[in-house]
C-alpha cells in the first residue's frame, strides 16, 4: 500500500485544481516561504479525517477553504481526494485503487467519499486503523512531535506502541462493542 496521489482544489492556498503525483521510492516537496509546502501535509491529514483545527493549523472550520488573492477570488468549498494503491488488500476493500475523499462548504455541509461513495468520519477512521495511515496513524511527523514522543508520559507512550504494533484496532473494536 502506498500513496499514489493527492488532488487538491480549494484548500487553503490552493485555489487552482492541483494534483501531485507520488512514486514508490520518496518524494520531495521544496519551495520558497509561504508557497503552500505545509499546506500539503495539511490536506492530508484533513482527507484523512483529522478534526482537531489545531493539527491543520487553522481556528475556524472555514479557515480550509481558499480565501482569496489578488488574482482569484475566495472559493466556497475545499476538496482534497488522495488514492492508494492496494494491490497488497492491506486496505479491506477489494479494489487496487482506494480514492478517499473529504469535501467541506462554507455553510459547514460536509461529505467523505471513499471511492465516490458516500461514507461517515467512522468508515474513514476504520479504513486505514493498523495500517500507520490516518488520523491516529504515525505516518505524518511534525515538528516537534519526536520531541513530544520523548516526554511524553507512559499511558501516550503506550498509545503510540499499540498503533504501531497494531493492537489499536482491537481496542477500538472492544471500545465499540461495549457502547452498544
Ligand atoms: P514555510 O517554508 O515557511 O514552512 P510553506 O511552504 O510550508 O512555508 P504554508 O504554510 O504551506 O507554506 O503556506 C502558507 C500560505 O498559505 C500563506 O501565504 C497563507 O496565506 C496561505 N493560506 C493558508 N490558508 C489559506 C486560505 N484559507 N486561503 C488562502 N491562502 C491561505
Ligand atoms: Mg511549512
Amino acid at each position: 500500500m502506498n500513496l499514489k496521489s493527492i488532488e487538491i482544489h480549494g484548500f487553503k492556498s490552493f485555489a487552482n485544481k492541483t494534483k501531485l503525483k507520488f512514486n514508490n521510492r520518496f518524494s520531495l516537496i521544496v519551495g520558497p516561504n509561504g508557497s503552500g509546502k505545509s499546506n500539503i501535509a495539511d490536506a492530508i491529514r484533513w482527507v484523512l479525517g483529522e478534526t482537531s483545527l489545531k493539527n491543520i493549523r487553522g481556528e475556524n472550520l472555514s479557515d480550509v477553504i481558499f480565501s482569496g488573492s489578488d488574482l482569484s477570488k475566495a472559493m466556497n468549498f475545499a476538496k482534497v481526494s488522495i488514492i492508494f494503491s492496494n494491490e497488497d488488500r492491506k486496505l479491506p476493500i477489494e479494489l487496487d485503487e482506494v480514492e478517499v475523499t473529504r469535501k467541506v462548504y462554507r455553510d459547514g455541509e460536509s461529505k467523505y467519499l471513499i471511492n465516490n461513495k458516500n461514507v461517515r468520519l467512522k468508515d474513514i477512521r476504520e479504513l486505514f486503523l493498523d495500517t500507520g495511515v490516518g488520523k491516529e496513524g504515525y505516518s505524518i511527523i511534525s515538528q516537534g512531535k519526536i520531541d513530544e514522543i520523548l516526554s511524553s508520559k507512559p499511558n501516550e507512550r503506550r498509545k503510540i506502541i499499540d498503533e504501531a504494533s497494531g493492537i489499536a484496532k482491537f481496542k477500538y473494536q472492544k471500545e465499540e462493542s461495549l457502547k452498544k
